[in-house]
């Protein structure tokens, strides 16, 4: 039996601008596919990271358009900070934004105030100024929490781009060297919060028309993602976390099209992606220089990490160096290589790094053969075609690159 996307989930979480409207017009099949799902009986949540309209002003626009939606069913940012101060059972906070704003931080029971405030929520609008700046600089120097509400760092007017929200937060962030919590999306604080209140939050589904925050969102919040657009965007593989799990072009496509749900993989967005050079050293007998690596027990190509101020070939001599005792000469660029989940490594403090390696062709130059202790539990060379089968992933395409095609591989 084929199972449509609206029958696979029970919670529906909408994005606003771009999946339900565009500027002041519902689009096509918009309201008819949201009011099919209020007739099954599904839960429904609107999202949007603008941090200026109350939800009831959001509500009433929705209700404008034909969708019979209440104020508990819309997510702003602004919403979704403030229930999360009330939830962390913050009493005070200082207010950098619209009345909106201040208006949902006073219906979670915070009392809005500039006296030694718990914490500053920033969710700036067009009448923020320098003071309020300073104002927030100064509550996180003494102590306050400190809150934005989105991290747009522009959002788009007829006159062109308009500086958002999270220009602002970076502005307070620069002046007081502290990292905010940032809840709109990509963050998946945004999800959590409107999820709340939901019955079953493993069998809910985020629509929206960004990939870079709502599918990227709903990924780092475990959930899936279906796309509203023309067609799929290109990613640089399916298991890219801003890649959707459906692509439909209007709402009407919720019971048309079917969706395999995300898998939740193991390793998390990356914090970070870093330079990685790998070598291919061959020897006179065309056999590939490997080493054991000590942390993981595979056979692995000598690599490692461009550091400050290094040239990439400067860092792949050294790596070789470091790793086996040999002294090469690096001979040409044969791959650069971007796995999105084998390059991406979690470290045990907790930070996930994506290395972006640039391999080299090498040949031996001198030195003597010798495994580094610290990183390696055995070296040697192999012959190309009979390579060990304990072997990092990606390590024998990168050698069947280097040793087969005279074309450097971008992949
Ligand atoms: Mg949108």
């Amino acid at each position: 039996m084929v199972i449509m996307i609206a029958d696979r989930f029970e919670t529906f979480l909408f994005d606003l601008d771009g999946v339900i409207y565009l500027g002041d017009e519902a689009l096509p099949h918009a309201v008819d596919g949201v009011n099919r799902l209020y007739e099954q009986e599904k839960q429904i949540r609107f999202l949007t990271n603008d941090p200026r309209p109350t939800r009831e002003a959001v509500a009433s626009r929705l209700r404008e358009l034909g969708i019979r939606a209440g104020k508990e069913e819309i997510v702003t940012a602004a919403w979704a900070a403030s229930a999360h101060l009330r939830r962390k059972e913050v009493a005070t906070a200082a207010a950098v934004g619209s009345e909106g704003l201040r208006t949902e931080l006073r219906q979670q029971g915070i009392t809005v105030t500039n006296e030694s405030p718990d914490a500053v929520v920033v969710g700036a609008d067009e009448q923020t100024t320098y003071a309020d700046i300073r104002r927030a600089t100064r509550h996180i120097d003494q102590g306050a929490q400190f809150i934005g509400t989105n991290p747009d760092g522009a959002f788009p007017t007829p006159d062109g781009p308009a500086p958002g929200a999270g220009a602002i937060v970076r502005a307070v962030e620069t002046a007081t060297g502290t990292s905010p919590t940032i809840v709109g999306k990509p963050e998946p604080l945004m999800f959590e919060v409107a999820l709340e209140g939901t019955s079953v939050d493993q069998d809910a589904v985020v629509i929206g028309d960004n990939p870079a925050t709502d599918i990227l969102g709903a990924h780092r919040a475990g959930l899936t993602g279906v796309l509203v657009a023309d067609e799929a965007p290109v990613a640089a593989s399916a298991r890219d976390f801003t890649h959707p799990d459906a692509v439909i072009r209007s709402l009407a496509g919720l019971f048309s099209h079917t969706v395999t749900p995300w898998d939740n993989p193991q390793y998390s967005w990356p914090e970070d992606i870093r330079p990685g050079v790998g070598a291919v050293v061959l020897n006179g007998s065309d056999e590939v220089l490997l080493l054991k690596r000590a942390d993981r027990g595979q056979w692995a190509l000598p690599t490692g990490t461009v550091e400050r101020g290094e040239a990439v070939s400067e860092a792949i001599s050294r790596e070789v160096r470091e790793e086996t005792g040999l002294q090469i000469t690096v001979d040409r660029l044969t791959g650069v290589y971007s796995h999105p989940k084998q390059q991406v490594f979690s470290y045990p403090s907790g930070e996930t790094v994506h290395f972006v390696t640039n391999c080299f062709s090498c040949s031996v130059d001198g030195g003597t053969l010798e495994a580094d202790q610290d990183e390696a539990l055995d070296v040697g060379f192999f012959d190309t075609d009979r390579l060990p089968s304990e072997i990092l992933p990606m390590h024998p395409r990168w050698i069947a690159d280097a040793v087969e095609d005279t074309n450097v591989t971008i992949a």
